[in-house]
């Protein structure tokens, strides 16, 4: 029995928080697509520098690659009992990709959390987000701040700033998600796995609500 959860929703909501406190408490691998391109970014690879040309415009990265990427990362042996998605699939063509990866393995896709929030809500997130150069730690120099500022409370690697994060950038991914990801709340919620979680509250509140949905479909 496997357990995969794909947590759906627009940039800055919050999906990588959450996703990281559930892969503590469930014990599931955390696989967030951003993540590993930014890895692969920091690792100057082929494939993070070809990211890099769409990230940096907000863009999404093509499928074929996508894709790719994560049929290896969830062919590893972490992901046996199943993973969070965070982050993907972003496109109906990877929701159909991750549909057969998954079967290949005798998975399925079992609860899709759709969290959502207002447009000033998304911006004002993305905008104070610091991010761990080390393993992708997040923080919020409001709503959770590091203990010292620039450092990351788990590794005391130095914290910054992504470049997609800047206004104009985050308007962009908004439009791009609206556009191409939108169509997977409909996907997800015809199947009947999909659950609406207001993303406005406070961490701990939205943790509470994932819990209790993900325990209705399971
Ligand atoms: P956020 O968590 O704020 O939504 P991510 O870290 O998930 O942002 O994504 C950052 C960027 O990485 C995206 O704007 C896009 O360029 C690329 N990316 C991440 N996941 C995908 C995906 N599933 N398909 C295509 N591009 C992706
Ligand atoms: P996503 O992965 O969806 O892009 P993140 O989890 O990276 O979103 O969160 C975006 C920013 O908002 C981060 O700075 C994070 O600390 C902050 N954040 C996440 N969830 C909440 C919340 N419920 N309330 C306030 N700030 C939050």
């Amino acid at each position: 029995m496997t357990i995969f959860i794909v947590l759906l929703g627009p940039p800055g909501v919050g999906k990588g928080t959450q996703a990281k406190i559930l892969s503590e408490t469930t014990k599931l691998a955390h696989v967030s697509s951003g993540d590993l391109f930014r890895e692969n970014l920091k690792n100057q690879t082929e494939l993070g520098k070809l990211a890099k040309s769409y990230m940096d415009k907000g863009e999404l990265v093509p499928d074929d690659v996508t894709i790719s990427m994560i049929r290896d990362r969830i062919a590893r042996p972490d992901c046996e009992a199943g993973a969070i998605l965070d982050g993907f699939p972003r496109t109906p063509a990877q929701a159909e990709a991750l549909e057969k990866m998954l079967s290949e393995f005798g998975s399925e896709v079992n609860a899709v959390p759709n969290i959502t929030a207002a447009e000033s809500v998304l911006v004002e997130r993305t905008s104070g987000r610091w991010t761990c150069r080390e393993s992708g730690h997040i923080y919020h120099q409001t709503f959770s701040p590091p203990k010292q500022a620039g450092i990351c409370d788990v590794d005391a690697s130095e914290l910054y700033q992504r470049d997609d994060d800047k206004v104009e950038t985050v308007t962009k991914r908004i439009r791009v998600y609206l556009d191409q990801t939108m169509p997977l709340v409909d996907y997800y919620r015809q199947a009947g796995k999909l659950v609406e979680i207001d993303g406005t509250q406070a961490v701990e509140q939205v943790t509470e609500k994932l819990v209790a949905a993900l325990k209705s479909k399971n």
